[in-house]
């Protein structure tokens, strides 16, 4: 078991389309093991491959994490193919600490996908999950929870988060992340 070590926005391992996995192996069970053990120490519901650098289309959820890991789900290769309805909620993610924001999201989604046996699974999802899973499959084709905000809403969050980050980051590095900050406000 390994806690592995998260990626934070704007790193640009965020912001690839992220391919399919065509084996299962070794390696991805102990990337699924490792993800889940991640997510629950960093309390999230939810956490996409490429959040720990790996550009898979793999996520990892549990999104009544209380239970004890009854509720603990990994998909691969998932797929909506159908939805119904919308719905808005205040989400936050692992890879931007300190910031949430309310987003727009389908009600009812039908997700096909793989799990890590190999098996199809073929289901439908409201409330929390089909949220969650919304917001990970983004991160599966480089989309974050801020891309779905109107211009005018993603400046004021990342305006947010870089001041968090400028406070909590201090290093070289820096005055790259605040680049790339800026640029992606729009200011
Ligand atoms: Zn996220």
């Amino acid at each position: 078991m390994a806690r592995l070590q998260l990626v934070f926005y704007p790193d640009v391992i965020l912001k690839k389309r992220c391919a399919d996995i065509t084996t299962l192996d070794q390696e991805i069970a102990d990337l699924v093991r490792d993800m889940s053990e991640t997510m629950y120490l960093e309390n999230g519901i939810g956490l996409a491959a490429p959040q720990v650098a790996r550009n898979i289309r793999l996520v990892t959820l549990d999104v009544e994490p209380q239970e004890g890991g009854k509720s603990l789900m990994h998909l691969i290769n998932p797929v909506i193919a159908d939805h119904h309805g919308k719905t808005t909620y205040e989400e936050g993610c692992l890879s931007f600490p300190g910031i949430t924001a309310e987003v727009k999201r389908k009600n009812k989604i039908h997700v096909v996908a793989f799990d890590v046996d190999g098996n199809e699974l073929d289901f439908e999802a409201d409330g929390l999950l089909s949220i969650c899973i919304q917001h990970e499959l983004d991160h599966l084709n480089g989309v974050t929870f801020v891309d779905r905000l109107t211009p005018l809403a993603k400046k004021m969050v990342l305006r947010e988060y870089g001041q968090i980050r400028r406070e909590t980051v201090e290093d070289e590095q820096d005055d790259i992340v605040r680049a790339i900050l800026e640029r992606d406000a729009g200011a």
